[in-house]
């Protein structure tokens, strides 16, 4: 990003919009593509408390320049080449009876042609009122990669005057880093090594929990631990052989061999037949970090273009720890309407979606989006297009026999010896219900025995499914609705109904 941002002021674009968090370290990348720019240029940060400052010199403000316009005017006045940075300028951009700071900006880009002036918009939202779409390019600040972690990591070292690491330790806390901003590699580099007293290999899980801290105070993004493994998944055989079958897709070994990284998959399903299960386990059977990307917190009313931002800030963080999985559960619901959207909430929705679907489409990181949905009819169509995630699968109600397995694994879970039970009875009197419809009904049979101070039995356990209702007697249209969709367009998950499938093509 710091190449393309010093290829466009060479290429004397004159408005730029960097969107970022980290102020100081896009201030010093500015600053190096000024000095190292023929001619050089001179950096100015204008902000809204000190007005016009000149970068790198004492604090002492251009005259009369703290009001934005007035500021762009002695921008437009100054002869001398330069980059001239506004910090969080995007209030005045909304568009909201701001007509004369937008039209400033216009005046002073129709100004520059045929100079060696700059304008950069640094803001941590992206705000590109519609007149000046035309003119402005917008650039992403990455996250430190790891060279830059590297700078941050020996400076630390440095300062405590740490031995020497070898280079296999050093880059596993680079890797651990991935993901921070420089100040909070900084931060968890100092904390890991105030706690241990050191900074050696014992100390990346330090750094990596450290991390998952920071990444939890984002808000937006969750990092899931699973204890499960795939096994203790019931059924799914097809579902389960395929995820198993990419377990090393994102090694160095499978681009060798000339393999795309898989991009994602969806499951569709029956509420409680375990689609979120597989997605955490999955975690595990690959050795990624899972990411849930909560897109309740995403949207976010408070300010124009801040759910965007929140969604850009997700994306890069989930981009920098890969190789990932990033999970979106309830795909229906985090984009219930898509395009279509747009009338009810300013378009906010349409253009979240939109954002999304791009950044399926072009990403090249290693993020496998692992999405789950309930319904289909609420899910936009561009996600069930053919190339959008690699596979579609089709999580159905369990089978005879995968009920067997779910009820063994289940009371496996809770008694040592489960040979006083009559499983495959236990399956017949649960014919419609979902995995976890199976595990409640477990429960609550131990808890009537529990209370009546005694060790539950087979008998508890059918009064238990026998009193339940479950979710495919009493949305039977839904279901049956999905099923119909899936069984022409979805993978089923389940190995019974795919070699059935298969004979019949
Ligand atoms: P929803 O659509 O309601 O989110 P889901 O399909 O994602 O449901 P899960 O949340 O994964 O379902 O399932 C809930 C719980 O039910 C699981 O944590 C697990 O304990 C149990 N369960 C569901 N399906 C299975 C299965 N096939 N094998 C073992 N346990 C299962």
């Amino acid at each position: 990003m710091q190449e393309e941002l010093g290829i466009l002021i060479k290429a004397q674009y004159p408005l730029l919009s960097l969107v970022t968090f980290e102020e100081e370290r896009a201030e010093q990348a500015i600053a190096k593509i000024a000095e190292n720019s023929k001619p050089q240029r001179r950096v100015f940060i204008w902000t809204l408390t000190h007005g016009m400052v000149e970068y790198g010199q004492p604090r002492v403000t251009q005259h009369n320049t703290v009001s934005p316009q007035a500021a762009i005017d002695w921008v437009i006045r100054q002869n001398t080449p330069g980059i001239f940075v506004f910090k969080d300028l995007h209030p005045f951009l909304d568009g909201m009876g701001n007509a004369e700071v937008i039209r400033w900006i216009r005046d002073a880009v129709a100004s520059f042609k045929g100079t060696d002036k700059a304008i950069v918009l640094m803001s941590p939202v992206q705000q590109v009122p519609i007149e000046l779409e035309k003119e402005v390019v917008v650039l992403n600040f990455l996250l430190p990669n790891m060279a830059e972690l590297n700078q941050v990591l020996s400076r630390q070292l440095e300062k405590s005057r740490s031995r020497r690491i070898n280079t296999e330790t050093r880059e596993k806390l680079l890797k651990a880093a991935l993901g921070l901003t420089r100040d909070e590699a900084e931060k968890v580099y100092r904390k890991a090594q105030v706690t241990a007293g050191r900074l050696t290999e014992s100390e990346v899980e330090i750094v990596l929990s450290e991390k998952k801290q920071l990444i939890r105070r984002n808000g937006i993004l969750e990092y899931i631990e699973e204890d499960e493994t795939i096994d203790s998944i019931g059924g799914l055989e097809e579902l389960k052989k395929w995820l198993k079958q990419r377990s090393n897709a994102f090694t160095e070994r499978a681009r060798e061999y000339g393999l795309p990284q898989p991009k994602g998959m969806l499951i569709l399903g029956v509420p409680g037949c375990g689609k979120s299960l597989i997605a955490k386990t999955t975690s595990r059977l690959w050795g990624l970090p899972l990411l849930r990307l909560d897109m309740g917190r995403v949207y976010d009313g408070s300010t124009v273009g801040r759910s965007e931002a929140n969604l850009r800030s997700a994306l890069r963080t989930a981009e920098s720890i890969s190789p990932a999985i990033l999970f979106i559960d309830e795909l229906d619901k985090a984009f219930a309407g898509g395009a279509g959207s747009a009338d009810s909430d300013g378009g906010t929705s349409s253009r979240i979606f939109g954002s999304f679907l791009t950044w399926m489409q072009e990403k090249t990181s290693p993020v496998f989006v692992m999405a789950t949905a309930n319904r289909v009819e609420r899910l936009p169509g561009e996600f069930l297009r053919k190339g959008r995630f690699d596979e579609i699968f089709f999580v159905d109600l369990p089978n005879p026999d995968e009920r067997e397995e779910i009820f063994k694994i289940h009371l496996s879970k809770r008694r040592r010896d489960i040979s006083r039970f009559d499983i495959a009875q236990l399956a017949k009197v649960s014919d419609g219900f979902s995995g976890a419809e199976i595990e409640q009904a477990l429960i609550a049979a131990m808890y009537e025995a529990f209370a009546q101070d005694r060790e539950f039995t087979q008998l508890d356990i059918i009064a238990a499914i026998k009193s339940t209702l479950p979710l495919s007697k009493t949305m039977t249209e839904q279901v049956t609705a999905l099923r119909d969709w899936a069984r022409q367009r979805a993978r089923p998950a389940a190995s019974s109904v795919a070699e059935y499938q298969r004979m019949e093509f």
